[in-house]
């Protein structure tokens, strides 16, 4: 078991994060190199997960470990540590691997310091040099350098990634995996802490690289009231407003919601793209979008190459219509 690489999925609302199937071929990558034995083991804590988890086979985990109780529905420190702490220890992996996010800010030192054992987050890349050891490298003074963390024999090391270097791959066929569920081990009782509930950020607010769903809007949106369309559809769908360098140009937005080359990388789980030709210098800035959604006039427009789904016409005709349908579905939702 001790050459496996553990990676720990993250979930929202049952929903696999983006981020787990690129700690995945970040683990395949560590173990195609020669004489590697171990295989991926994806383990995850929660409540209902198992149809999500059974697609992890196709991406290329051997076993999954799957803690499943309702007490792990939601994100609580204390009890996600005690829970992971107990299957490292019985288990005794060399390498874990996680994603930067809120969740992991917290669960990253807990764990590491239970184990006392290595850890670096913000990580870029993970390498293994000649003899065999590895080596993290991660950006400093606000990426203009990159640094590199050696690490004594003490193990596991505990490395969390900046959920945008991860690269989601295309599922392949479905390989043979086991999920092993197992009940949470730990007594409730004698926990300090519990998180009671969630305050969520104003979706206008969240730094873009948080953001969860993104709302862009390029030249072809326009300037000033044509732009409120981008802002009241990012509103009802809970996402942040985002644009493209012209936009910015405008001021029709802060430089910090740029999303390109000279903006911001993100990762979204869906990201509409409206009006938006597709340039190179702001497609480098979110190819890595689980979902994209592109509306364009143009039917050449470079966005569609990278859209999953791609809708050609006019966004003042098509948004409003969508709008006003999303709010037909909120509403029957909510009187049933
Ligand atoms: C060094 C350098 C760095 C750069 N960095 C960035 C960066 O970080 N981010 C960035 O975004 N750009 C960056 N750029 C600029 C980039 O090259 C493009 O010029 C820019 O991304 C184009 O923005 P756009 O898609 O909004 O505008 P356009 O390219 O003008 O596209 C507008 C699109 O809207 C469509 N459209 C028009 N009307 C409608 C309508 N009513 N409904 C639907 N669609 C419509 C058009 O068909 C068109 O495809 C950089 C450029 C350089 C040289």
């Amino acid at each position: 078991m001790k050459s496996d690489i553990w990676i720990i999925v993250q979930q929202r609302e049952r929903l696999l994060e983006a981020s787990t199937f690129g700690l995945i071929a970040e683990a395949r990558r560590l173990l195609s190199r020669p004489a590697q034995d171990g295989v991926v083991v994806a383990v995850a804590l929660g409540m209902g997960l198992e149809p999500e988890l059974a697609q992890l086979g196709a991406y290329g985990v051997s076993r999954v470990l799957y803690v499943e109780d309702e007490a792990l529905a939601s994100y609580q420190g204390e009890l996600f540590s005690e829970a992971l702490f107990g299957l490292l220890k019985a288990h005794e992996p060399n390498l874990i691997l996680m994603a930067d996010s809120p969740e992991t800010a917290d669960l990253c030192p807990r764990l590491a310091g239970m184990l006392e054992t290595p850890l670096v987050t913000r990580a870029a890349d993970l390498r293994i040099d000649h003899a065999g050891k590895p080596c993290a490298v991660r950006p400093v003074s606000n990426g203009y350098l990159f640094e590199e963390i050696r690490f004594d024999d003490q193990r596991p090391l505990i490395i969390s990634f900046i959920p945008s270097v991860l690269n989601t791959p295309d599922p392949g066929p479905m390989a043979p995996m086991e999920i092993l569920t197992q009940p949470l081990n730990v007594s409730q009782a004698r926990l300090k802490t519990r998180t009671i509930r969630i305050i969520e950020a104003d979706p206008e607010d969240l730094d873009l690289e948080e953001a969860d769903i993104i709302v862009s809007g390029g030249r072809g949106v326009g300037k000033d009231e044509s732009f409120e369309i981008i802002h009241e559809l990012a509103r009802i769908m809970g996402g942040s407003v985002a644009g493209t360098r012209p936009v910015i140009d405008w001021q029709v937005l802060p430089y910090e919601r740029q999303i390109g080359q000279t903006g911001k990388t993100v990762s979204p789980r869906l990201i509409i793209n409206c009006g938006i030709s597709g340039a190179n210098e702001y497609t480098a800035g979110m190819e890595k979008s689980r979902l994209v959604i592109a509306v364009n006039t143009d039917p050449r427009a470079r966005i569609f190459r990278f859209a999953d789904l791609g809708v050609v016409g006019d966004l003042h005709l098509l948004l409003p219509l969508l709008i006003s349908r999303i709010n037909e579905i909120k509403e029957l939702v909510s009187s049933q």
